[in-house]
């Protein structure tokens, strides 16, 4: 079997409501899938981490800079082709828009292995831990409102998420830090007493602002703080991490074995959030997961794009294995955006209708046990969306 070809498929549509987090708004949903196809008519689906422009930037090193180092190759040769793409692209980016190019194609292999076998993906791998896994809403993203406005909305928003049937709920911040404690205030008024709720400030804050909100957080029995500095300040996490009860969560902008390594060894986080999109693809995710153990860090996969990412981390979360087991373990759940995303919801031949099956089945989606990770695009909605460069 060889590789005859690897493309980048850019989607785009402008939202009907334009969102925030602490860095930006942003008014377009993009979503950016690599399709590699073979000389045996399998083709195989993956998706790289990083919207808008980057993903520009990103198809144009799928295309032109990894696809010519593959071409010919045994896709089934998964291992030793990402360490011929890292190797050869080590001098020019060891974290960041290569790695989430190969991401993509990492992924695409996994499943062209799993068509090829017809096994999921978590079957290779070893073997399902759990059939089913709980699942997260989050939204409270921000806008350009009024601060009492926005408020009201999240009040909102967050009550609507947990009788949506989520297990847990997320919100944004980074208004500032005050105005941020006052926002995850209406979301623990929106949600009640017992339901957890976790904040996400995407590394807007100096230390001394995220112990102020995090001290804050305590008072609301928030379950995690995310991202609360950037993620280069691995001291930041850690004295965050010292003198914060609130478990702090992050990772997401991290790559590689070797950047996790880093953030693992200085005992950075509680939880770590990999994303398989970004940080080199299932074969390095698998390296970062051995890492989150070596050091009894739990993992909750951090989770962002379309159905074939959604897919991707479904079978990733069936072989998490229990952290430290017992008859209770502590599970992870599915990170799921309940804000407007066609690319979520009407991507695949075969939708995964993951918000239907959270209100059937208290919060629960099965996992399931098709070859690869069977996210299968339906070839015209990627017409339709393409995003012409
Ligand atoms: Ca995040």
């Amino acid at each position: 079997m060889k590789i005859k070809e690897v493309k980048s498929h850019i989607l785009q549509y402008d939202l009907e409501e334009e969102l925030g987090y602490s860095q930006q708004y942003y008014q377009k949903r993009t979503g950016h899938l690599v399709e590699v196809v073979t000389d045996e008519g399998i083709t195989g689906w993956g998706e790289c981490f990083g919207p808008g422009n980057v993903a520009i930037a990103n198809k144009v090193i799928v295309e032109r800079v990894i696809q010519p180092m593959i071409l010919e190759e045994n896709p089934l040769n998964r291992d030793v082709l990402w360490h011929k793409v890292y190797n050869l692209l080590r001098d020019h980016g060891q974290k960041g828009m290569p790695i989430q190019a190969l991401s993509g194609v990492d992924i695409a292999l996994w499943d062209i292995l799993g068509k090829v076998t017809g096994l999921s993906i978590s079957r290779l791998i070893g073997g399902r831990f759990r059939e089913q896994v709980p699942v997260y809403g989050y939204g409270m993203m921000l806008r350009r409102e009024k601060l009492t406005a926005l408020m009201d909305r999240f009040e909102d928003e967050a009550a609507a998420i947990k009788s949506a049937g989520f297990v847990a709920t997320k919100m944004k911040v980074g208004l500032g830090a005050k105005q941020d404690v006052q926002l995850a205030e209406s979301v623990r008024r929106g949600v009640g007493g017992d339901f957890p709720f976790m904040v996400d400030a995407n590394h807007c804050y100096t230390v001394d602002q995220a112990l102020y909100v995090g001290r804050a957080l305590e008072e609301l029995d928030a379950y995690w703080f995310e991202e609360p500095v950037a993620p280069e300040d691995l001291d930041g996490y850690r004295e965050l991490r010292s003198q914060l009860k609130i478990n702090i969560a992050g990772g997401e902008a991290e790559f590689t074995r070797w950047g996790w390594r880093n953030l693992l060894e200085k005992h950075c986080l509680d939880i770590a959030q990999p994303e398989v999109c970004a940080l080199g693809g299932i074969s390095e995710y698998l390296r970062v997961l051995a890492l989150a153990q070596a050091h009894f860090t739990q993992v909750i996969n951090h989770v962002w794009g379309s159905a074939v990412a959604i897919a991707t981390n479904l079978q990733l979360l069936a072989v998490i294995p229990p952290l430290p087991g017992g008859i209770h373990p502590q599970e992870p759940m599915l990170e799921f955006d309940t804000t407007d995303n066609k690319f979520r919801d009407d991507l695949l031949t075969d939708p995964l209708n993951i918000q239907r099956q959270v209100a059937k089945n208290g919060g629960y989606v099965p996992i399931p046990d098709v070859p690869g990770h069977g996210a299968e695009p339906n070839r015209e909605f990627l017409k339709h969306f393409a995003l012409e460069v």
